[in-house]
């Protein structure tokens, strides 16, 4: 048996027996069944049963219930959606952009009162979300999603900070401004989906671990096909985010990006001291290849980011959660963002794959005739957003048509992903470029133009 705890900080500290469920056993009949115990899966199942308690769902997970992004992830529970305000406004106007905003905070709010409610211990701290400008060539972007979001007078909640009130909340080097969203929460992954696994058993659902799903069926009969026999249901949901794409019937839908972590050991009182983040804000800068930062609740510093190269057929493997230049690059810009650490030990480092559409637009489908939901794409801001997407396949499924049903992620389809070796081409130039317009901003001090082509490629 897999050494589960070993994946992740989270897991190794989700409190959580991880001894895997029985297995499937047989072929079953049910009303719903999913495949993937990750969020999506486990909100969707919990939506449905908290709405309907005589339904029979079985969720159908190939490891442990979180053992896929939802029990490895930075931890910022956040209302930012995959795709940027700005960009939602263009695609769908300001009416739509504003609604799915709102969403997405009431969401936040959503999950943290079922948290209480189910007695989930998440280790939920509000201390709401930094995004820092580090340095002059990052003012600009930070500046203008405050812009953004005052055109859409979705400002309120939000503060424009200076340097001095940003380093008031943590102590970052290079810090020229913050744009402050209270609204954030930081959350320990694997305990929310431990404990989401857990309510769902109480409801009446049934988890089979260790059973992979191999292919599906829609129409007349659908069904999630394993080795240990059939799961014949009136809905199949498939909720396995970047690991649905090795399923021949969702080739291509998405791709796997990996997303690593570096976690340093507790730090001392004199440490904090000179940091500050007393409130424990989720923090991150502007980079194009992407930064995240969570104080853990026993006081260490997380800090994630992209940049693990692209593997050629959207590879997943093992081997690809730990990349030794990432890790180090992170464990070298863990430093240089707090200098006082020079000396601090790095005692864990993980990654994992998250899924990646090729429009950036995560989607939510059903299609009644065909007996067939699915849900997810959410490039790495999937924490709050899966909840959203839980309770909208739900409200599909069940057949209620609620405002969240409006939405235009309902029956979106993004194109697929090209064939090789066009996809590894076209996503290692667009990763490589991210990485040389980052080196480029912190040397000159400009920004990006916003006219280069990667920049165009990558806008989201
Ligand atoms: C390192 C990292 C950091 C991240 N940080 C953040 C963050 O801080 N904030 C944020 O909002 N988002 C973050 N994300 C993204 C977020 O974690 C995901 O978007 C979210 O967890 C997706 O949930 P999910 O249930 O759709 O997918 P997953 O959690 O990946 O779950 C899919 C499940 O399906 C199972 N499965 C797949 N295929 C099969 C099959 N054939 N048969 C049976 N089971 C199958 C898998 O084993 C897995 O358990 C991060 C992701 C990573 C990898």
């Amino acid at each position: 048996m897999k050494d589960y705890a070993s994946y992740s900080f989270w897991l190794e500290t989700s409190g959580d027996d991880l001894t895997p469920r029985p297995r499937l056993d047989g072929s079953i009949d049910v009303d719903i069944a999913v495949m993937g115990a990750g969020y999506t899966g486990l909100w969707t199942a919990y939506y449905l049963l908290k709405r309907d308690p005589s339904l029979r769902v079985a969720v159908v997970e190939r490891e442990i219930a979180g053992f896929g992004a939802s029990g490895r992830n930075g931890g910022w529970c956040y209302p930012g959606f995959p795709v940027s305000i700005g960009l939602l406004r263009e695609r769908f106007g300001t009416e739509t952009a504003r609604t799915i905003s709102r969403a997405m905070f009431e969401t936040v709010d959503e999950i943290e009162r079922v948290i209480a409610h189910e007695g989930i211990d998440a280790q939920w701290a509000r201390g709401g979300a930094l995004r820092l400008a580090r340095g002059e060539h990052q003012r600009a972007s930070v500046e203008n999603a405050y812009k953004t979001l005052t055109a859409l007078g979705l400002a309120e909640p939000y503060e424009l900070l200076d340097a001095a009130q940003a380093t008031e909340r943590v102590r970052v080097t290079d810090t020229v401004a913050a744009l402050y969203n209270p609204a954030g929460a930081s959350v320990h992954p694997a305990r929310l989906a431990r404990g989401l696994a857990r309510a769902v058993e109480r409801l009446g659902g049934t988890i089979y671990e260790q059973t992979p799903v191999v292919d599906y069926e829609t129409g007349r009969s659908p069904r999630l096909i394993t080795a240990s026999g059939d799961v014949r249901a009136k809905t199949i949901v498939l909720a396995g985010e970047a690991y649905a794409q090795q399923l021949p019937k969702l080739r291509r839908t998405l791709v796997p990006m990996y997303s690593l972590i570096v976690l340093t050991e507790p730090l001392s009182e004199s440490d904090w001291e000179q940091i500050g983040w007393r409130n424990r804000e989720l923090v991150a800068s502007s980079r194009m290849s992407v930064d995240y930062l969570n104080r853990t609740a026993d006081g260490r510093i997380l800090f994630g980011g992209r940049g693990a190269p692209y593997r050629m057929h959207s590879l997943i493997d093992d081997s690809l959660d730990r990349h030794g230049p990432t890790h180090d690059m992170l464990r070298r810009m863990t430093i240089d963002w707090f200098p006082m650490l020079e000396d601090v030990r790095f005692t864990h480092a993980w990654g994992g794959p998250l899924g990646m559409p090729r429009d950036w637009m995560p989607t939510t489908s059903y299609d009644a005739a065909a007996g067939v939901a699915r849900a997810g794409g959410y490039t790495g801001q999937g924490v709050a957003t899966a909840n959203l997407f839980g309770r909208i396949l739900a409200d599909l499924i069940s057949g209620h048509v609620t405002p969240l049903t409006q939405l235009p992620t309902v029956n979106h389809r993004s194109p697929r992903w090209e064939p090789e070796p066009f996809r590894w081409l076209g996503i290692r130039y667009a990763q490589e470029g991210f990485a040389r317009l980052d080196r480029n901003a912190e040397r000159t001090g400009q920004a990006p133009t916003g006219r280069n082509l990667v920049e165009r490629i990558g806008r989201h």
